[in-house]
């Protein structure tokens, strides 16, 4: 596999062990049937156990059985998930970084207890509740409203997030909402700081419908999260976070698993174009002779190569603690970039037969299109970097 700069020689023997654990997983358990699932347009709740089995989710943390692995590993784990499809890796991702994160992270011992072992094993699913239908790159503008019942009674959580990954299979979702002054549930005007909650899905007022008509990321499992009138108690808000800092340091969590994910999917590409490069005949001989299907593979080398690179420096600088969110969207945009422009190299490269499920590239393709768009559009992080090497920012 493509690897230029030998830069897997320097992991360690646990890095390599998880690397090549994840490797295996995604030969047995996703790539024979990854085609049908996005055809299908259904994700296989079957994986989501085994992949707390392997210790899948959030396995940098340090809690419980959890095995507090490096941020290399964890990186790594994500790019070889992403390599079988956008999908698996999401599943993964939202788990472990969108909701088991933000649990450790900003929750009481009473919420870890009672979330982190079922998250963990994959007994239960978790979502992560932030875009709504008429604000998404700007989330700060949210209206679902928490109203305080009172004396300690709990909350009432009025609203609608959509486009939320794992809401149709999820046990618990972590909804974002702002803290409402009003008594009546109707959204007033109050602007209180946005908490998070911890929504059992089954609670009375809650739905979660899957959205249909996907062209991107079928294999997922996408919907919304409606909360009409839903009372939690005062324990199910996260004590430890207050304000936006609460879902975009998540956010800074998951896109850091992104980075490394799409360096996966483009080199799944990239082999399979090589590989076809050199079977297939045309003019008699592999079209790997021909100068512009090599100009074609070495670009896209290069390119995944130095995605690489940025992945493995945020996790140094990670790891040090030293890790700004403006690095992970300068290495989120150019991977996911990357990956976007390699698929469909791939794709072309491949002919006729690139258009089909029998090969990966269009299907990286069509998911890049949502990984490009998620966790913060292209265009926003172009912006945030645009604010840190000015100080003058163009959001508004
Ligand atoms: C399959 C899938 C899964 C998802 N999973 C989740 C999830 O689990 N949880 C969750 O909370 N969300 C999730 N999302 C939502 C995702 O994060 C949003 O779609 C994303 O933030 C963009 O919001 P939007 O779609 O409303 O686009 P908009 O914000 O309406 O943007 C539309 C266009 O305008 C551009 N734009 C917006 N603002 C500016 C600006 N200031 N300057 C220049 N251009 C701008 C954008 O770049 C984009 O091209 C998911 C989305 C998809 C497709």
């Amino acid at each position: 596999m493509l690897d230029y700069l030998a830069l897997d020689d320097d992991y360690t023997a646990e890095e390599r062990q998880v690397r090549d654990a994840a490797r295996r997983f995604v030969d047995r358990e996703v790539a024979p049937d990854v085609g049908d699932w996005f055809e299908d347009g259904r994700f296989p709740e079957r994986l989501v156990g085994e992949m707390g089995d392997l210790d899948f989710y959030a396995p940098t943390l340090s809690w419980g059985d959890l095995p507090g692995l490096s941020e290399t590993a964890y990186g790594l784990l994500m790019r070889e998930l992403e390599a079988g499809d956008s999908a698996v890796r999401s599943m993964a991702s939202v788990q472990g970084a969108l909701v088991m994160w933000p649990i450790a992270e900003y929750g009481s011992d009473a919420q870890r207890e009672r979330w982190l072992p079922g998250l963990a094993s994959g007994d239960l699913v978790g979502c992560f509740g932030l875009t709504e239908p008429e604000h998404g790159s700007d989330p700060a503008s949210m209206e679902t409203r928490a109203e305080s019942v009172g004396d300690g009674d709990g909350y009432r959580l009025f609203g609608t997030k959509t486009w939320i990954t794992n809401a149709p299979i999820a046990d618990v979702a972590l909804v974002w909402a702002k803290l409402d002054s009003g008594t009546d549930g109707e959204a007033d005007d109050g602007d209180g700081p946005v908490r998070g909650f911890l929504v059992e899905t089954d609670a009375d007022g809650v739905e979660t419908p899957e959205i249909g008509g996907k062209l991107s990321m079928r294999a997922s499992s996408t919907g919304q999260v409606v909360l009409d009138d839903v009372r939690v108690p005062e324990d199910a808000v996260l004590p430890g976070v207050e304000g936006m800092k609460g879902p975009l340091s998540c956010l800074t969590q998951a896109r850091y698993g992104i980075a490394w994910g799409a360096v996966g999917a483009a080199r799944d590409c990239f082999e399979v174009a090589r590989e076809y490069a050199t079977d297939r005949d045309q003019f008699g001989g592999p079209i790997g002779r021909f100068q512009l299907q090599q100009e074609k593979l070495a670009e896209m080398a290069t390119q995944i190569t130095t995605a690489q690179l940025l992945a493995d420096r945020l996790a140094e600088l990670k790891e040090r603690g030293e890790l700004r969110p403006q690095q992970v969207s300068m290495a989120k945009r150019n991977n996911v970039r990357t990956a976007r422009d390699v698929a469909r190299t791939a794709r072309e490269m491949l002919g006729a037969n690139g258009i089909t499920t029998d090969y990966s590239p269009m299907r990286h393709a069509a998911n890049m299109e949502t990984v490009y768009t998620y966790e913060g559009t292209h265009d926003i992080h172009t912006l945030i970097l645009g604010e840190d090497l000015t100080g003058i920012s163009a959001f508004e």
